[in-house]
């Protein structure tokens, strides 16, 4: 069987369905095929994003964040209660459910916006054309005017320590324990470690985290990245930088299994033991089968799709976006590319603006971003001044009994423009997005200065730091 499209999709992650979904907006004929399938065998739609990556992981952040509260805040505002419990299965089974309505809810915009959706592994061939092995049997093949390859990404896998589904796994199998492990390893301090190593350890395990690096979370704002240490430390989550692993070992049998890992840091060889063991090292281009022979696409030596700044492959009507291109592998990043080349294809002036893509870890307190870190600028020999300012001094914050963090904006020297916006603290994941406006509208650190915030409100930290910026800050000594 063959159809021809105007659009056929590889992918139905944040990047392909909104690239889909655009482009039948816009009035063109539109396929989209995906391989996954859901917890219950069937085909689900949503990629990464929606099945096992942000949404799963903020539902069991919500979860956990509760029943933290219960032991660490509630008692400050007076309440306590007895016999706080967690049942893993309800919470787990909570976060199923809310993947099934948001990837039942991807099928019904297909439906909407009448994309036809094709449930297979798809395979570019020579000439537009993508074949895809059906689950339900059978191959059929689309032409596509375009095509747009939105393969997404798959963890990355050390030889050393190889997944079995069971006690060495990555986020899929954090996402869906029965219990909590009584001792569970992360390595990789990056944003998977941090968030689901703060899931687990919230509900009780004892979590150690083994970076490769010195530095914790490089791409931060150093002061950021350094509270936010401090913060973890606090919350007890080990992290150990500079831990190199060689090898890791299963040991025991059936419900005494434990992974023994054995990793060098400063002071040589060690060993720890645990019950379960999360590898989150990064994730690269889901690429492999993707392209047969001739199709006259390239893959990077990182196996990601070869693009311009445009998402065009550089063969006649063939675009990649998303995790399987270079740039963040953000959902949001995805979500941005896959309308710019739905518009670009209608002949509109599609765009996507990296310098303004905000960065969120969805840890206690949050961490979030916009722009370049002080490091960065100093790098790059830019002339910049700062103003922070303290969810300590924000009424807010403290009647929420979340005082910890601050707000810095950074702007340039001379023409105050913002360069960027760092924020740790409560809500901070909502907040930077002031920055990523006023930075989208060439805004100064003044126009953020001279705009009014409501009171009381944890924005008052922005004002506040953008006030500061030119020491006239009203609640702190400048
Ligand atoms: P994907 O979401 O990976 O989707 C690609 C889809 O294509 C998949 O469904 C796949 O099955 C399908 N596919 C691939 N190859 C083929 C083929 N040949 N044939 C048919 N189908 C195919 N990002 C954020 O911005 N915020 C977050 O909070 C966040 N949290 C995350 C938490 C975790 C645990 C993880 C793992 C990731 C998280 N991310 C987050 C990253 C985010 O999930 C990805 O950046 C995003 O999903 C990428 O979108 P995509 O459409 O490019 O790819
Ligand atoms: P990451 O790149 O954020 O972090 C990986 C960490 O592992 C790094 O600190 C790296 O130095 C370390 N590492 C690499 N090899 C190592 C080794 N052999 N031993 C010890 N440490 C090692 O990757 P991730 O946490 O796996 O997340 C993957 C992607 O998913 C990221 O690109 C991220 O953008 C995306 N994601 C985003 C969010 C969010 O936006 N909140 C949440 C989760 C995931």
């Amino acid at each position: 069987m063959s159809e021809n499209f105007d659009v056929v999709v590889i992918g139905a992650g944040p990047a392909g369905y909104h690239a889909a979904i655009r482009a039948a907006q816009l009035g063109m004929k539109v396929a989209c095929i995906d391989a996954a399938l859901g917890k219950d065998g069937k085909p689900a739609l949503g990629g990464t994003c929606l099945r096992v990556g942000c949404v799963p992981s903020k539902a069991l952040l919500d979860s956990s964040r509760q029943y933290w509260n219960m032991g660490h805040l509630f008692g400050e505002h007076g309440i306590s209660f007895k016999d706080a419990k967690i049942d893993v299965c309800s919470m787990v089974g909570r976060k199923d459910k809310i993947v099934k309505q948001f990837t039942g809810g991807i099928a019904m915009l297909f439906k909407a916006n009448k994309i036809t959706p094709y449930y297979g592994f798809a395979q570019l061939q020579p000439g537009n054309v993508v074949k895809v092995s059906q689950h339900e049997g059978g191959d059929v093949e689309l032409t596509g005017t375009n095509v747009i390859i939105a393969a997404g990404s798959d963890s990355i896998e050390l030889p050393f320590a190889k997944f079995d589904g069971e006690n060495i796994i990555d986020n899929i199998g954090a996402l869906d324990f029965t219990e909590v492990p009584k001792r569970l390893a992360v390595i990789g301090a990056g944003v998977i470690g941090l968030e689901l190593g703060s899931v687990w350890k919230r509900l009780g395990a004892e979590v150690t985290i083994l970076e490769a690096l010195p530095d914790f979370l490089p791409a931060a704002d150093a002061e950021v990245a350094k509270l936010a240490a401090r913060e973890f430390k606090k919350q007890g989550l080990d992290i150990l930088l500079g831990a190199k692993v060689g090898k890791t070992e299963v040991v025991g049998k059936g419900k005494k299994k434990e992974v023994v890992i054995t990793y060098t840091d400063k002071d040589g060889e060690k060993t720890l033991t645990v019950d379960k063991l999360l590898v989150a090292v990064g994730r690269r281009a889901a690429t492999r089968g993707l392209l047969a022979e001739g199709t006259g696409v390239t893959l990077t030596e990182r196996g990601q799709v070869e693009v311009d700044e445009h998402c065009h492959t550089g063969v006649d009507g063939v675009w990649a976006i998303g995790d399987c291109v270079r740039g963040p592998m953000l959902a949001h990043k995805g979500f941005e590319e896959g309308i710019a080349v739905a518009e670009l294809i209608a002949g509109l002036p599609g765009h996507v603006n990296f310098d303004t893509i905000p960065y969120v870890i969805y840890t206690e307190p949050e961490i979030a971003w916009v722009g370049k870190t002080e490091q960065q600028l100093k790098a790059e020999g830019v002339a910049y001044k700062t103003g922070s300012f303290p969810f300590a001094a924000i009424a807010r914050a403290v009647a929420m009994g979340e005082p910890a963090g601050f707000v810095k904006v950074i702007a340039d020297a001379e023409t105050d423009l913002i360069l960027g916006l760092h924020a740790i603290g409560v809500g901070v994941s909502e907040l930077v997005h002031e920055g990523v406006i006023a930075m989208e509208f060439k805004g100064s650190a003044d126009d953020l200065a001279r705009i009014c915030h409501a009171h009381p409100t944890l924005s008052e930290a922005i004002h506040d730091a953008a006030m500061a910026v030119d020491k006239r800050s009203i609640h702190k000594a400048n």
